[in-house]
């Protein structure tokens, strides 16, 4: 999923979210004050791959496994 960016004209928050690209023109809350905020023009000039940037993922316990 790409990683698109929006900016909320209510308090001027930006903040980034992965969307699928179906999803890219949804409302999208303010993570701030919760207002629909405006998709901002984001540039595909990310190129290559970084190694070693992935997020860490929390670790999930089996549950129910047993
Ligand atoms: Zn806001």
């Amino acid at each position: 999923m790409p990683l698109y960016e929006y900016e909320c004209p209510a308090c001027g928050e930006t903040f980034s979210l992965l969307k699928k690209i179906s999803q890219k023109d949804d409302p999208t809350p303010c993570p701030n004050c919760q207002q629909a905020s405006k998709r901002l023009i984001s540039s595909f000039a990310l190129s290559g791959s970084s190694n070693g940037g992935a997020a860490s993922r929390p670790p999930s316990a089996p549950s129910g496994f047993g």
